[in-house]
């Protein structure tokens, strides 16, 4: 596994002051563009998880859906998409978080999952949380959230503690 980590980590590309300045982008088209290090990053996810009873994966907007939508097909289970605001036809649930100025919003159709339904969480990147933790929320208020799994994880910014203990939490690669 750390071999393969070290790969994917290498194909990271770093973008300074993206998309404002004094942010470090942490760009994963790069790892997408190479066959063998997009296989082993879906891979190596789908190995952490795959001795769970996972029975939906859910995949954050929009860079969640990339990693999610391979690892559902690798799971031979659903795919529940969490949109952001107005994208989704039907009715929605929803949940809001705080963004560094002002507040965001994120949904899943209100049919989706039922009650009993065990479902891994995906997105690119952990940095503060607030994605993450809203998108356990509003999974909770219909099914049941087993796990978060993202490509990268931010260390110093904590975004894990803002997470619920009783749920697993794994990124591939940590800055
Ligand atoms: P947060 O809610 O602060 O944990 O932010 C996570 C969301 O914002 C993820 O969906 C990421 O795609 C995106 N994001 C936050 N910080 C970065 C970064 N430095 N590089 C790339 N994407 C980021």
């Amino acid at each position: 596994m750390e071999e393969k980590i070290k790969k994917i980590r290498s194909m990271i590309r770093d973008v300074p002051d993206f998309p404002k300045k004094g942010i470090l982008f942490k760009d994963i088209t790069t790892v997408l563009l190479d066959a063998q290090t997009l296989k082993l990053s879906v891979d190596c996810i789908y190995e952490t998880f795959k001795d769970k009873k996972i029975d939906y994966i859910a995949g954050i907007e929009s860079r969640g859906f990339i990693f999610g939508m391979p690892l559902a097909y690798k799971f031979n289970c659903g795919f529940v998409p969490i949109r952001k605001p107005n994208k989704l036809p039907c009715e929605v649930i929803s949940e809001e978080y705080d963004l560094e100025y002002g507040k965001d919003r994120i949904e899943i159709h209100k049919d989706a999952l039922k009650k009993t339904d065990r479902v891994l969480i995906v997105d690119d990147l952990l940095a503060t949380g607030g994605t993450a933790s809203a998108a356990v929320s509003l999974i909770r208020k219909v099914a049941i959230p087993t796990g978060v799994a993202f490509v990268i994880e931010l260390e110093e910014l904590e975004g894990r503690k803002k997470l619920p203990g009783d749920i697993e939490v794994f990124s591939l690669v940590k800055f």
